[in-house]
């Protein structure tokens, strides 16, 4: 993949570029939400360990049941592990789902008096949380500015030549570096659904993509 910065291409010149690409995004795709549904900062941190490797669509068939069965961290950690892996089954990877979740939940029960903490250091003290889940976690229930990478931000960021890293931590420090902070969250958000809905892995909609004109893509499908 190419450089980011080349001698025509300066940092200032990306960031305008970038703004070019998240307007147009703004002006052209629904309104801006995480998928996952949930009601408090707990349950879109059990719906993100269970969207690993799986869909949104799916986590949010499986999660009515699981929500109504148990209802705060302890229940969790005293949850009988045959029947939590029973109810996130279809989410996949569930033994270890189940096993994180429980060891996730007794951390919080008892280092965090139950509350699911809203920093960076202390989210990815917990089992199963790294630095994606814990800025879904910042981003949208504790309003701090957080870049999500997940698969989709990252294929299209390297698409978009934004990054030309592909490790999710360098993508992250590479948006970091070319939004304001105000941004992260919705910039970020904005590429994932972009990911999700036009720019797939396989058969990008290039025909139907709104930056068709901005992306630099040797692959891309239109020109
Ligand atoms: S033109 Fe195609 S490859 Fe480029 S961002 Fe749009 S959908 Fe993705």
């Amino acid at each position: 993949m190419k450089s980011v910065v080349t001698p025509t291409s300066s940092a200032s010149a990306e960031r305008r570029r970038l703004q070019r690409i998240l307007t147009t995004l703004r002006d052209t795709a629904p309104a801006m939400k995480v998928e996952l549904d949930h009601r408090t900062p707990w349950e879109l941190l059990v719906a993100t360990i269970l969207s690993a490797q799986c869909t949104d669509q799916r986590v949010n068939q499986v999660t009515p049941n699981l929500f109504r069965r148990y209802h705060h961290p302890r229940d969790y950690a005293e949850a009988d592990p045959a029947e939590l892996e029973a109810l996130i089954r279809p989410t996949g990877f569930f033994k270890t789902k189940a096993k994180n979740l429980m060891q996730c939940a007794k951390v919080v029960t008892e280092q965090f008096h139950g509350e699911v903490p809203d920093t960076m250091d202390a989210l990815t003290t917990l089992p199963g949380v790294g630095r994606k889940t814990a800025n879904v976690l910042l981003g949208n229930v504790f309003d701090k500015p957080a870049v999500v990478v997940d698969t989709h931000v990252k294929r299209v960021s390297g698409r978009l030549h934004l990054t030309r890293h592909t490790d999710p931590d360098k993508v992250e420090a590479d948006l970091q570096m070319l939004l304001p902070a105000r941004q992260w969250t919705e910039g970020s958000q904005r590429l994932l659904l972009h990911g999700r809905y036009v720019c797939l892995a396989r058969a990008p909609k290039c025909r139907d993509c709104a930056i068709a004109s901005e992306c630099r893509w040797e692959g891309k499908t239109v020109r």
